[in-house]
């Protein structure tokens, strides 16, 4: 068997998800495009399928599964509908992640079974207005009164700002620019000074839902720390690293399903009494995509390979993310050119690959900001 074959778990995942999308996504994913609708329900049927904990233990309620099923699960998801691959990957990367990396025993127990099910949505909040690759200077604060810590400022471009039933929020606890002056909190909606603000609205993505989440003297009881205070930070370029496993399986799945279409497309189509796969010119395109989807997938693999043994991959990780995502836009910018006007037009699916894909050099680390994390690395 080659190194990289899919296993038996994976070709399940991959088929559950195919049937899955042709039935309760692809009816309505352009609907849900237009109006920006975050179809909670569809979040719903993959809880009841396991989707929403793939890397939760069984004993919390997860499917137990490792990183190379979680690969597989978010590029079937992302070849059908980008976005809800990137709320999938968001809840169970940033949010469960979280919890289960750094959270207590208990933490674990209340919050894991419900996030795992998607009887509860999570969210993840690391990013401000003004603070996005420069975290660091984030200015939402939580300062201890008596047992607890009161929270103030704001989250932005928080994907399930709104929806989330939890959610984890980095916010300072000491001085600014002090890695270990920032904390990771979990944060349950319901808890007074918390509310969802400003939706975002997106180019790409707009099935995913992207909002501001805001703090006003909202207190959150000391045992929903997440890890030792002034550890956030360190936690969240962790929690990062990981994260962009997820990146790059969503631009994997974009890519793969940009490629799929193009092909089918090139070999109907006719111009000059022939099917346009005939041209070299799109024949090179198509080879192209192809070479370029295979290395971005190898790269994929090689991080996902490393975090299930537990080894140390920031380098793979933003290898994997920086190189799939370019990949994507590059695919998906490529099938529109090969459906000519028809690319440029929603009755077709090149141009909703070509709006969702770039999202994917800019979340979780713009793609300079991997260029900046692969050079430290090469250069330590
Ligand atoms: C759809 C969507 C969903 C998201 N979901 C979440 C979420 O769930 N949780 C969360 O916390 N955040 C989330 N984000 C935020 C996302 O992670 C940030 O947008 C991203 O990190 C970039 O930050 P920024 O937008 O502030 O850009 P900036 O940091 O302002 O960057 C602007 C430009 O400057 C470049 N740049 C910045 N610094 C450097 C440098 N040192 N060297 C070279 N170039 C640099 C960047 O690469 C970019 O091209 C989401 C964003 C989007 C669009």
């Amino acid at each position: 068997m080659p190194a990289f074959a899919q296993s038996e778990n994976q070709q399940m995942i991959a088929e559950m998800i195919k049937k899955f999308g042709e039935t309760h996504i692809k009816p309505k994913f352009m609907e849900w495009d237009e109006s920006q609708e975050f179809p909670l329900e569809v979040f719903k049927k993959l809880g009841d399928l396991g989707l929403m904990g793939v890397l939760v233990p069984t004993e919390y309620g997860g499917s137990g599964f490792g990183y190379f099923e979680y690969v597989t699960a978010i590029i079937e998801l992302a070849k059908v509908c980008g976005s809800i691959g990137l709320s999938m990957a968001a809840h169970n990367s940033l949010c469960t992640g979280h919890i289960l990396a750094f959270g207590n025993e208990e933490q674990k127990k209340k919050y894991l079974p419900k996030l795992a099910t998607a009887e509860w949505i999570g969210a993840w909040g690391l990013t401000e207005a003004n603070t996005g690759s420069d975290a660091l200077r984030m200015k939402c604060v939580a300062k201890k009164e008596g047992e607890y810590w009161v929270l103030n400022g704001s989250k932005n471009w928080i994907t399930h700002g709104i929806t989330g039933n939890v959610a984890v929020v980095l916010a300072r606890t000491g001085e600014l620019l002090d890695s270990h002056g920032i904390t990771a909190f979990i944060v349950e909606r319901s808890t007074p000074g918390f509310a969802g603000g400003k939706k975002e609205n997106k180019l790409g993505m707009r099935a995913s839902e992207t909002a501001e989440m805001i703090f006003t003297d909202c207190k959150v009881h000391e045992s929903q720390v997440l890890g030792n205070v002034g550890d956030g930070f360190v936690q969240a370029m962790k929690i990062l690293d990981g994260g962009r496993i997820s990146i790059a399986a969503l631009s994997l799945g974009i890519a793969k399903g940009a490629l799929e279409a193009s092909i089918k497309y090139a070999k109907e189509r006719e111009q000059f009494g022939q099917a346009i796969a005939n041209f070299q010119a799109i024949s090179f395109k198509l080879a192209d995509m192809a070479t370029e989807i295979e290395a971005a997938e190898l790269l994929t693999l090689q991080a996902a390979d490393l975090k299930n043994r537990g080894q140390k991959m920031t380098k793979e990780g933003a290898f994997a993310k920086y190189y799939a995502s370019e990949v994507a836009v590059k695919c998906s910018t490529e099938a529109v050119q090969i459906f000519g006007g028809y690319g440029y037009t929603k009755d077709f699916p090149a141009e909703k690959y070509y709006r969702d894909s770039k999202l994917c050099t800019i979340g979780e680390g713009t793609s300079e900001i991997q260029k900046l994390v692969i050079s430290r690395e090469i250069l330590k």
